[in-house]
Order: structure tokens, then C-alpha cells, then sequence
């Protein structure tokens, strides 16, 4: 049974052009083209993407459900800010799943199988070389990557995608509160997780992945930013 939204006679049910759109918006937000506030204009968007407005409309949607957009009532949809709060439970969240993830890669002390070892190793390089290129929007995204392909060898597909929510979400986190641009992560601590792992030291895996990703959040000025920290029902009930 079809529900009865209506739907534009030109714009037949495609539904991988709406995740197509929903992913090239998202990625523009995680390498901080689109940063946190950027009102994403319905009809723009339709006109850029060549669709239509309805495809927009549930692109924004599914982005609003993951967190990274903020649909407004009567003003529309805009990239989300994440407040403080959810900034930091963002961070203790990802704490909880990449050390949980550690174990899986560790498998026993036997250390990563020699595939996943290279995988990384190969990644580490690429990092290294955006680094010395100061190529900032690679190293944004190869940041992020670093951490979605340990949820991926670690070979937890759900764990997975829920990191990459998280991920995602910690990229504005990043964009909202950074005090001086930093591509997030570091290319060196990243280094030593690796090492860790392929050394099967579990316990100094965990150590350092939690300290790795207290480091980013120590690198960030988590306060309130003073425009939104006006509170003006306490400023017109004081006059
Ligand atoms: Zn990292």
C-alpha cells in the first residue's frame, strides 16, 4: 500500500538519488565545507542537485535524524550546532565504542592478522603524506577514515555504523568548538594505536585510544559561544 504523500509527477521514485544526495551533504559537513549553522536552502539545493525539492526535503530529513541537521519550524533546515553537552557525550560515546573495539583487533594478544596490520600501516601513509602536503580536507577525512576502518577490521558491521554516526557528529563537535583549525586527529597518536594493536597489547590500545580521543576533545574550547548563551527570557524578565 502506497502512502498517500503526494509526490511531483516528474520525479519518479528513485530512492538511491535521495542517498545519494543525503550522502554528498553529509560529506560536505564532515570535511567542514558546510560548517555547523550553514542554512541548507531547499530550493538551492534541489536547483544544485537537479532534483526535486521533495528529495531535498528527505535528504535533510534522514540528516536530522542522524544528527547532523536541525530541521526549524517555519525557518528550515540548517547544519546543526551541537551544544556543549552533546558535545561531550558525543566524545565519552566514541571513548566506550572504539576501546570496545579493541579487543576484537587485539584477538587475544595475538596482535592484528598481517592483512589488517598492512591495511593500516597503508592508511597511516596516506595521513602522513596530507600532513606534509598541508593538505587540510584530506586530513579531516582521512582522520575520520582512520577510525571507521578499525570498526571495519574489527569486523562488527553494526558497530560500525553506529561509530560512523559518531563520527560524523564529532566532525561538527570539532568544527563548532576548535579554537585554531586542526585537521582533529593526530597522525602520530594514530601511529601508536596501530603499533599497540599489531603488537596484540591490548591493554595499551585501550590506554592510548582513550587517550587519543580525550586529547581531541582537550583541543577544543567546549563553552557556550556567547550569542547562544544569551538567554532571553533571563534578559527581558531582569528588565
Ligand atoms: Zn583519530
Amino acid at each position: 500500500m502506497k502512502a498517500s504523500r503526494e509526490r511531483p509527477a516528474a520525479t519518479p521514485a528513485r530512492p538511491d538519488v535521495q542517498e545519494v544526495i543525503t550522502r554528498r551533504i553529509a560529506d560536505a559537513i564532515a570535511d567542514r565545507r558546510l560548517p555547523p549553522g550553514t542554512k541548507l536552502t531547499e530550493e538551492r539545493l534541489a536547483a544544485i542537485f537537479g532534483v526535486s525539492r521533495a528529495r531535498v526535503r528527505g535528504a535533510l530529513a534522514t540528516l536530522s535524524q542522524r544528527g547532523i541537521v536541525t530541521l526549524r519550524p517555519n525557518r528550515g533546515a540548517f547544519v546543526a550546532t551541537p551544544s556543549v553537552t552533546e558535545a561531550r557525550e558525543v566524545f565519552e560515546a566514541r571513548r566506550v565504542v572504539e576501546r570496545g573495539l579493541v579487543p576484537r583487533l587485539c584477538r587475544n594478544g595475538a596482535g592484528l592478522p598481517p592483512a589488517a596490520a598492512a591495511r593500516l600501516r597503508a592508511h597511516l601513509d596516506k595521513e602522513a603524506a596530507a600532513e606534509a602536503a598541508g593538505d587540510r580536507k584530506a586530513m579531516i577525512r582521512l582522520s575520520g577514515e582512520f577510525h571507521l576502518l578499525l570498526a571495519d577490521l574489527a569486523g562488527n558491521a553494526t558497530l560500525g555504523t553506529f561509530l560512523d554516526g559518531l563520527v560524523r557528529r564529532s566532525s561538527l563537535v570539532i568544527a563548532a568548538y576548535e579554537s585554531r583549525p586542526t585537521p582533529g586527529c593526530s597522525a602520530d597518536e594514530h601511529r601508536h594505536i596501530v603499533d599497540a594493536l599489531a603488537a596484540g597489547d591490548g591493554a595499551a590500545a585501550e590506554r592510548l585510544m582513550d587517550d587519543h580521543l580525550h586529547a581531541i576533545e582537550d583541543r577544543l574550547t567546549l563553552e557556550d559561544r556567547a550569542a547562544d548563551a544569551i538567554d532571553l527570557r533571563a534578559v527581558f524578565d531582569a528588565a
